[in-house]
């Protein structure tokens, strides 16, 4: 039979995983004879054990517990549950993982009236005696009997009112005295201190499944299998009487990461009351003078402390009758930019290496040096919360279409979108947004991929708003109602939705942000590069360290107001004739972009995907905007809303996109390779290093590849007769469908590099379209169908199994082929490190999740290198 029970002396900060993280720090403290109090803790696996049992103890728990308890007392030189030397233990909770507050504690366990009378007696302290004595009725009634503590509270409240006391230390022992005879009126405990122990323990297990605790391991991931260890510890009081007290201190400032000690205490009280905010706690410099030597063993513990675990550390400490007691260490939680700062002083400090100070910020927190938040602490009226699609806070009025944010935007105010969905069409008004809203969509919707690519705030699936774009209103679930021109905040980190202008802290990139990305790009194997259009795009991802472009998506280039009807017009063509007619004057328009691309991605390979989207969603939407569009190209608005209708399909997605384009319309592939080859020679001219990748999409069958390739050979060839410039290119293949990815190794003979669309892959993989699923996705994950959105992390068992299959094969039929990924998975941290694993050359990511992107590489080869 496993051991279920250790003593402080026998575990270490290695046990977490058995005695919790608080009981192995504890173990581990008492190990470096810090003055912690004596105890023992029960293992994780009992509380599985628990619940596995049907909620029952193990029947031989208790004989364990009670040898353990005995070896406690020796050492304590008192006894649990004896009148005349009384021992009190403080039952706490503590998973392998940190949870702070989420779960039980139970303080000043072991108590009755005859052992609070014997504890009067010994101490010569009534008062003291009796205020443990009601604190533990208290805490036993809440936790244990899930009584109704507000009412207890006001017991004390209205006793105090009456004898016009201002504070908890007016009251004295027959105070209390009074009070705990209330009490006893009210709940019913056990008098006898093992039983009280027993239940104690059960509900510390039970404490697991808080709902508090529930939504806290979801949030951050953590596994119901864990489950808690129980510390039982004997107590020290920080309510003796004004030689007291207790604190929590942090051995560096755990919002700006200064390396500056950072402690606050609460004279005469107990630890739970620094926690409950019941008086403003002094800083703990105020030791100094009441208990110099309490706080120079404070300052020396601090220290140790860090040094020991390499890290800054929380500390929970009490102070009885001038004596120093440290109760609890642990990792201190910190902010985005605390935790940049503590990494790279450490690392100086020579404290820790490079790799660990990577491993030390999350990918998440080096997002917050980009934009700005929402202020934490600012108080919010929050209307409506939906999925967090975009990082960064925005306040401003609200509009509900593109053309109306451009207007208001242009009168100097900052506008938040609001929109059911959004599409390319939208994209101006995205442009000059603040904030973008919108109540459908998941994480991959276009509203999301955009607003992240272009690092605007958004929130999208926000299902609790409906949004009446006709009316000008958007309903919120509890009747709340927001109308144009309303201002409104997003917190597109948290998805909260909020009335008026909330406060921000502004976005600043620091020295050591930038000396950690450094150590970032000198650890990592994968490189790094964006998916970007736009010249400015281009520019702000080169500026963030991308090393080049991983995809260009051509179509984004044709949706600007300027071009769109020579798109729409081109689509509209009769014939062949009419249609190179507008090629034409496309062409000119994607040379352009394209030499301006090449321009700021100098050096740096450029892939450029061929036009992708069904050429529907081009055309206009509805009549009116056929009727304008027919006034300017001089057609038949009848004609338009026919082809129109003839090219709607009805499953678009799946329908005529992608590389099928360039097989029926060879002349649309030829005039984006005239432009992309010819820009790429003027390039050159310039004295420029162009390096195009030119990238087919969506591709089944190898046939396809070669069919395109003949069209991109010929266009080529074309182009750079007259010049007598040589040109560094590639074609190259997007892996975007199963098809493709079970056909590998002959897909791979055809091109010189392949690239992971993991978009359409995860789509097509599982069946779900990106568009739609954000209807079910949210009930899956709460049904625990999936363990994480497909879209925002790689689903790595069966996507990642293709992909696997897809590398293993090419690589065979091709030596060293040229890997990379280019969907949105390519900026996600957990993604990231599958594709290191896999062995991939780069990942492609929005411009502003490049850092996160580099920082998360290197992240990957430190712990891959550390698993060899
Ligand atoms: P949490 O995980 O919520 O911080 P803890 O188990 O740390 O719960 O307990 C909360 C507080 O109770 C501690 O901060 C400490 O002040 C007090 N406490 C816990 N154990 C003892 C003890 N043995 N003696 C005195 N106070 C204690
Ligand atoms: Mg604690
Ligand atoms: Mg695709």
């Amino acid at each position: 039979m496993a051991k279920r029970v250790y003593l402080f002396s026998e575990g270490s900060k290695d046990d977490r995983d058995l005695l919790g993280g608080k009981g192995a720090n504890l173990c581990e403290m008492t190990s470096l004879n810090l003055p912690v109090p004596f105890g023992f803790v029960i293992t994780t696996p009992t509380c599985r054990e628990y619940f596995e049992n049907g909620n029952r103890l193990p029947t031989l728990l208790e004989q364990e517990y009670r040898v353990a308890l005995d070896l406690v007392e020796k050492q304590m030189g008192a006894r649990f549950g004896d009148p005349e030397n009384p021992l009190l233990f403080s039952v706490r909770s503590g998973a392998p993982i940190s949870m702070p507050g989420m779960m039980n504690t139970i303080l000043n366990l072991g108590i009755n009236d005859e052992i609070a009378e014997g504890l009067a007696n010994k101490t010569g302290n009534p008062r003291f005696a009796y205020d443990c004595y009601r604190r533990f009725i208290q805490m036993f009634a809440d936790v244990v009997l899930g009584a109704d503590t507000h009412a207890m509270e006001q017991v004390i409240e209205d006793y105090k009112d009456e004898k016009a006391y201002q504070t908890d230390v007016a009251m004295e022992a027959e105070d209390w005295q009074a009070v705990i005879g209330t009490f006893k009126t009210m709940v019913k405990f056990p008098e006898d201190p093992f039983e009280q122990l027993r239940l104690a323990v059960e509900a510390v297990f039970q404490s697991w499944y808080t709902p508090r605790a529930n939504v806290y391991r979801e949030m951050n991931n953590i596994p119901d299998s864990l489950g808690t260890a129980v510390t039982v510890q004997s107590m020290v009081f920080g309510n003796f009487g004004e030689d007291s007290g207790s604190g929590v201190a942090f051995t560096r400032n755990p919002s700006t990461g200064e390396r500056l000690f950072f402690g606050e205490v609460l004279f005469n009280a107990a630890g739970e009351d620094v926690v409950a905010g019941i008086r403003t706690p002094l800083p703990v410099d105020a030791m100094q003078e009441r208990m110099p030597d309490a706080h120079a063993e404070l300052l020396a513990a601090q220290a140790m402390l860090e040094q020991h675990y390499r890290d800054m550390q929380d500390i929970e400490f009490t102070v009885q009758e001038g004596r120093f007691y440290i109760l609890q260490t642990r990792s201190g939680k910190r902010t985005g930019r605390a935790s940049v700062r503590i990494a790279v002083d450490m690392v100086r400090e020579g404290m820790i290496n490079e790799k660990e100070a990577l491993l030390r910020v999350s990918p998440e927190h080096v997002q917050s040096f980009l934009h700005p938040m929402v202020d934490p602490d600012a108080p919010r009226t929050v209307i409506a919360t939906g999925l967090p699609a975009s990082p960064g806070g925005a306040t401003g009025v609200i509009v509900f279409s593109a053309d109306e944010a451009v207007k208001v935007e242009a009168d100097g105010e900052k506008v938040i979108l609001v929109r059911r969905e959004t599409t390319p069409e939208d994209i101006h008004g995205m442009r000059v947004a603040e904030g973008i809203l919108t109540e459908l969509g998941g994480m991959t919707s276009h509203a999301a991929v955009v607003a992240r690519g272009m690092g605007v705030c958004a929130i999208t699936g926000c299902g609790d708003l409906r949004v009446s774009v006709q009316e000008g209103i958007a309903t919120a679930a509890d009747g709340t109602v927001i109308k144009r021109g309303d201002v409104i905040t997003l917190d597109g980190a948290s998805g909260e939705v909020m009335l008026g202008d909330i406060a921000k802290v502004e976005a600043s990139t620091s020295d050591d942000f930038q000396t950690l990305l450094s150590w970032a790009d000198k650890h990592r194997r994968l490189k790094v590069r964006a998916n970007a259009e736009t010249p400015e795009d281009a520019a702000k991802a080169r500026e963030l360290g991308a090393e080049g472009i991983g995809l260009c998506r051509t179509e984004h280039m044709f949706f600007a107001s300027d071009r769109i009807d020579h798109m729409r017009a081109m689509i509209l063509s009769k014939d062949r004739k009419e249609r190179k007619q507008h090629l034409a004057k496309l062409q000119e328009f994607q040379h352009a972009d394209m030499l301006e691309l090449y321009r700021v991605m100098d050096g740096l390979p450029v892939t450029i995907r061929l036009l992708d989207p069904p050429l529907h969603e081009f055309l206009p939407h509805d009549q009116a905007d056929a009727d304008a569009l027919a006034e300017r190209l001089k057609k038949d608005p009848e004609e338009i809303m026919q082809a129109r209708n003839d090219l709607a399909e009805v499953n678009p997605m799946l329908g005529f996109r992608g590389c099928r384009l360039s097989v029926v319309y060879p002349e649309i592939t030829r005039m984006q390779v005239r432009a992309i080859i010819g820009a790429a020679l003027q390039a050159r001219e310039e004295g420029l290093n162009p390096y195009p990748e030119i990238m087919i999409p969506l591709v089944v069958n190898v046939r396809e590849i070669r069919l395109i390739s003949e069209v991109i050979d010929r266009g080529i060839a074309k182009v750079t007769k007259e010049k007598s410039v040589s040109l560094r290119y590639k074609i190259g293949t997007m892996m975007e469908t199963p098809r493709a990815c079970l056909g590998a190794d002959r897909l791979a003979s055809a091109v010189e590099f392949m690239s992971f669309g993991t978009n359409d892959l995860t789509q097509m993989t599982y069946g779900f379209s990106r568009d739609d699923a954000g209807r079910f996705i949210p009930q899956y994950l709460d049904a625990k169908i999936i363990e994480d959105d497909p879209f925002v992390s790689l689903d790595q068992r069966a996507v990642g199994r293709l992909m696997r299959m897809a590398v293993q094969e090419s690589r065979q039929a091709k030596k060293g082929i040229k890997y990379g990924i280019c969907g949105e998975h390519g900026g996600d941290p957990r993604s990231i490190r599958f594709c290191h694993d896999l062995g991939l050359d780069y990942v492609s990511c929005s411009p502003y999740r490049v850092p996160v992107a580099r920082i998360a590489a290197a992240q990957a080869r430190v712990l891959a290198d550390r698993d060899d």
